[in-house]
């Protein structure tokens, strides 16, 4: 009976490998109603990622004709390096991570990682390059063992203890009777919000990408854990190409570089020092943000 049961665990796992990427994706850019609509070209290579720099070259974008989202926008991030995009809300922010997930192909314009048009290889492998760490990750009904070493059935005990500790999730885990075997999710353990994000940093750990996506949007959690994941994620990005989406400024202040859109356009980009001493757009969202952080200091 066991044998006739492989073949179908099998197919589980296809089946769980392939909805877990389209999870975590869906889940950061509610794609739940999106066609996939890009396909590979006929003899697409991989990506080979030696240094994952990501350039944005006079990229112009739309969901619909008549209207444009990305006007012609260029930017770069250079390998390593931490770069946070801000902006108001409906700026174009998460289309750019749709567009470097190539979600969508740009109607005109490219786009590069490590000089290579996306659009020219392997969606496999260029989503293989790319971590992405939402701010509301799915678990599966499953150990949570298992959630973290998703994405890499080869993942080793060690990678996952590893990847448990540096995510600061291990004290947790070790806390409970059953470990990494404790069930989670709807029948299972139910995990806080802070919970969940850090198995989603884990699980990012154990894929080990040389690119991370991060949508730094906290809001769900409280002050303190926000911060404990917040230094986390400093601590994951280091020596990786981040790109963040940032919906609160205090969380990137300490970006290498601030890229502020306005209409689908570069408003203006720098520092935080130096996007404050220029008094723009960004350090009027800056005043406004801290107004508010003031009047309700619990958010
Ligand atoms: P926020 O900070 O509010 O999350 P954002 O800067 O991330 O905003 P985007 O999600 O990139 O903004 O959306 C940019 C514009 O594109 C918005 O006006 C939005 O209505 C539109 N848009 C987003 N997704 C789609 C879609 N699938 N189809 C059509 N229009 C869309």
């Amino acid at each position: 009976l066991m044998q006739l049961f492989r073949p179908l665990d099998l197919l589980g796992w296809v089946y769980r490998t392939i909805r877990q990427g389209l999870v975590d994706m869906a889940a950061m850019f509610d794609l739940i109603d999106t066609n996939v609509e890009v396909a590979d070209r006929p003899g697409a290579p991989a990506l080979v990622v030696r240094q994952p720099s990501i350039a944005f070259e006079k990229v112009s974008f739309g969901y619909d004709e008549d209207r444009q989202i990305l006007d012609e926008l260029s930017f770069e991030v250079p390998a390593g390096s931490h770069v946070a995009i801000v902006g108001p809300s409906g700026a174009g922010k998460s289309t750019i991570a749709r567009l470097l997930f190539r979600f969508y192909d740009p109607l005109s314009g490219r786009i590069l990682i490590d000089g290579q048009d996306i659009a020219r290889v392997t969606q496999e492998s260029l989503r293989a390059a790319i971590g992405i760490v939402p701010q509301d990750s799915v678990l599966f009904n499953d150990t949570i063992g298992y959630n973290i070493a998703y994405g890499r059935e080869d993942a080793s005990e060690d990678e996952i203890v590893a990847a448990a500790r540096d995510s600061a999730i291990l004290p947790f885990i070790d806390s409970l009777p059953d470990r990494f075997d404790t069930e989670v999710g709807e029948r299972g353990l139910k995990l806080s919000g802070g919970e969940k994000q850090r198995v989603a940093i884990a699980r990012t750990l154990v894929k080990n990408p040389p690119i991370l996506v991060l949508d730094e949007a906290t809001s769900a959690l409280d002050t303190r854990t926000e911060q404990d994941i917040l230094q986390t994620l400093d601590r994951v990005s280091e020596n990786r190409t981040t790109l963040a989406i940032a919906h609160r400024l205090s969380t990137i202040a300490n970006a290498d570089r601030i890229l502020v859109l306005d209409h689908g356009r570069l408003a203006e980009s720098g520092t935080h020092a130096e996007l404050l001493a220029r008094d723009g757009l960004y350090a009027e969202m800056w005043a406004r943000q801290a107004a508010e952080r003031q009047a309700d200091p619990v958010t």
